[in-house]
């Protein structure tokens, strides 16, 4: 009799604690809330934005110069008032003013978040199922991040030995993203070469022009030319407005309207649609920059290699360079010792070079000073 008394409080124990658990278990929800995918993906690393205001920072490749001056007259006399609406969604002002600088119609451009936002945009609208992203390695190293959150397969072609183009497949990616010139290299590829591989190509080319300002040519002829060629541009650089977070991409109207039909209504806040109209409409103050940073380029690049170091030939606002003693690591070290803070990739195809913005003279003289 006192056997089975026990084997039922036994069992009725049992059976309390089973519905317990059962009860503490959370419903329809992963425990880590996050999917496999996300928690294996290798996110972007930015470069560094240090707080010590004694940094020479030339590790991001900002433009050293303040934007134009009608910027900050904009910013003195902005009515705050102007913020109670939203932005105009299509940036049609801004999108005139560009219209003009390129040559072609507004409904070419599509003006986003940075041209980063362009790049999702550019892989959400034409890369679907087992498609591929294409480009070159070493190239942006958002292309592959982008492509990892967006669930897609990707391409690379690894350049030469010399960061050289190599052909790639024509028929391989959906997409194939061309960094012209290209970072963190600072050469430029053909446009002879880049056309050919567009009118080869089964997919959409997106030639970004991140640093196209600075460089000898560019592609913008064959975004309006191509039915299947896209050109990205940045306010980030030549500008001096990377702050700002605004890019822009022009192409033929049925790929640009594509992108429209899946970008945030209101990507392009107003104060940012106002400063780059005010930015972009002061070509002279914009020439007179660029100019002064591929003069000290020009100026630099020959006195590193007089340091015998190896300088890649830069069409950008930066320099590729690669130490006698190739001990690009130690360089980037004892340059942060003495607050002066550039950019190393480590990997077996970049971990012999640093690359270094161009900054102001007095700035790329204490660089040099160091060296
Ligand atoms: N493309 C390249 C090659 C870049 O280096 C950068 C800047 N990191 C971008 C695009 C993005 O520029 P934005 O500031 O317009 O997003």
């Amino acid at each position: 009799m006192r056997k089975i008394l026990w084997i039922t409080v036994s069992l009725l124990i049992i059976f309390v604690s089973l519905v317990e658990a059962i009860e503490l278990q959370p419903k329809g929800k992963p425990q880590n809330f996050s999917n496999a995918r996300i928690e294996n993906l290798n996110p972007y690393v930015p470069g560094e934005q240090p707080t010590d205001p004694a940094i020479i920072k030339l590790n991001t490749n900002e433009n050293p110069y303040p934007p134009s001056p009608s910027v900050q007259a904009l910013l003195n006399g902005f009515d705050a008032e102007r913020l109670r609406l939203y932005p105009d969604p299509v940036c049609r002002e801004l999108r005139e003013v560009l219209a003009e600088l390129h040559g072609c119609k507004a409904e070419q451009i599509l003006v986003g978040n940075g041209s980063d936002e362009v790049l999702l945009l550019a892989i959400r609208a034409f890369v679907e199922g087992d498609q591929r992203v294409g480009y070159f390695e070493p190239s942006y190293s958002l292309y592959p991040v982008l492509s990892a959150i967006e669930d897609v397969e990707t391409y690379e072609v690894p350049l030469d030995d010399e960061f050289g183009w190599v052909d790639p497949d024509p028929r391989a990616a959906a997409l194939f993203f061309i960094t012209n010139p290209n970072a963190p290299t600072s050469l430029l590829h053909s446009r002879e070469r880049i056309a050919s591989f567009c009118a080869a190509s089964g997919g959409v080319v997106l030639v970004d022009e991140a640093y196209g300002d600075f460089a000898r040519e560019h592609c913008m002829d064959l975004a309006l030319s191509c039915d299947n060629v896209l050109v990205s541009r940045t306010v980030s650089k030549s500008y001096s407005l990377a702050g700002l977070r605004l890019g822009y991409v022009v192409g033929p109207e049925p790929l640009i309207a594509a992108l429209y039909k899946i970008k945030d209504s209101y990507n392009v806040d107003r104060l940012a649609q106002d400063i780059a109209t005010a930015a972009i409409r002061d070509q002279t103050y914009f020439k007179e920059t660029v100019t002064r940073i591929q003069v000290t380029r020009e100026r630099i690049a020959l006195a590193l290699r007089e340091k015998r170091f190896e300088v890649a030939p830069s069409e950008t606002n930066f320099l590729w360079v690669r130490p006698s003693d190739r001990d690009a690591a130690g360089l980037f070290e004892r340059l942060r010792e003495q607050k002066i803070l550039v950019r190393y990739f480590p990997g077996a195809r970049t971990g012999e070079w640093l690359r270094i913005t161009v900054g102001t003279d007095p700035e790329m003289d204490k660089l040099l000073a160091c060296l």
